[in-house]
């Protein structure tokens, strides 16, 4: 499974904040195509691998499952470089088809399929008790079967243990709870279910939910559209170091996220809310939405091989 320079220079695929990943194909079996992340290096970690190198080598190498991107070896180059084997996922991610409004067509039947994915992968995670941290639209990639996957894992960490301190500074902006906005320095998978809420608003808005422009910015948006953080409806959370609200909005109630979500229908809008609760402790876990009625209820989740593709 060594590859050298010349076959994995190829073709890049794309290039991340600390990796650059490149088409490549196995010696062993060259018709099977996988996708290189090769890690750069910086100054800062001449001694060892780069931190969130080794976050994405470790969980990645312990959890398998069909909606999470499989890690098939590791491999350093010669200019000390750690390069990470993974199943190739040809066909984009799930921004692309969200942002194609012209030649992408899709309903709740498909959002449903998606979002299943979604939550089967993040389900998962925390099982295993790993926080993800980075979940959005760029990084569910998407199988030539259809299958989506969840990719990053530079992000990732373990949980579980309440004593140790964790960073506030975690998920893109737009995807981020409330918690971590007011510097929580403890959480959980909570963290990772608003980010799988605010992408189920995406996916159906065709646009971001709440794309604020700083970190302030973000906190006026889930207060305008969620409603406001208070000792009321989260006790506790004005105790927390960088707790502060613009306004003072009641919590929003059914009526409103009917009428900019109704299209994945009662149950639908009844799963998203319970994503976007503000108190962590009051939202939904993987394992509850895995049970619940919205997955049974009409429209039945579109087979993966049937679901709109880029072209
Ligand atoms: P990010 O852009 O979130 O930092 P990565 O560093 O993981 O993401 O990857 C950079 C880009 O490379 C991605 O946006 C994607 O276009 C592409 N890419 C990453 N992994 C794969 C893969 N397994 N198969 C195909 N393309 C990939």
């Amino acid at each position: 499974e060594q590859m050298n320079e010349e076959e994995k220079r190829k073709y890049k695929l794309g290039e991340g904040t600390y990796a650059i990943v490149f088409l490549g194909h196995l010696r062993a079996n060259p018709a099977e195509l996988v996708a290189i992340k090769k890690i750069k290096m910086q100054k800062e970690y001449t001694e060892g691998m780069p931190p969130d190198a080794v976050r994405e080598l470790k969980h990645l190498q312990e959890l398998h499952h069909p909606n999470i991107i499989s890690l098939q070896s590791v491999f350093s180059s010669k200019d000390q470089n750690v390069n990470l084997v993974l199943e190739y996922l040809p066909l984009g991610d799930l921004e692309m088809l969200i942002r194609d409004t012209t030649n992408v067509h899709y309903g709740a039947a498909d959002i449903k399929a998606w979002m299943g994915m979604l939550v089967r992968a993040i389900w998962f995670c925390h099982e295993n008790f790993v926080l993800h941290r980075d979940i959005k639209p760029n990084n569910l990639l998407i199988a030539a079967d259809g299958e989506v996957k969840l990719a990053d894992f530079g992000l990732a960490r373990g949980f579980g243990d309440i004593h140790s301190y964790m960073t506030s500074n975690v998920i893109t902006r737009w995807y981020r709870p409330p918690e971590l906005l007011f510097g929580a320095k403890h959480y959980g998978g909570a963290v990772d279910i608003w980010s799988v809420g605010t992408v189920f608003a995406e996916l159906i808005k065709r646009a971001p939910f709440m794309p604020g422009n700083n970190e302030l910015d973000q906190i006026k948006l889930i207060c305008d559209a969620i409603g406001t953080p208070t000792d009321d409806n989260w006790p506790g959370v004005t105790t927390l170091p960088e707790y502060t609200v613009p306004t003072q909005n009641p919590v929003r109630g059914k009526d409103f996220y009917m009428y900019q979500f109704g299209t994945v229908g009662p149950d639908g809008v009844d799963l998203l809310i319970r994503t976007l609760a503000l108190n962590p402790k009051k939202r939904i876990t993987a394992r509850e939405m895995l049970s619940h009625p919205w997955w049974h209820a009409e429209p039945k989740p579109t087979r993966k091989e049937d679901l709109p593709r880029k072209d």
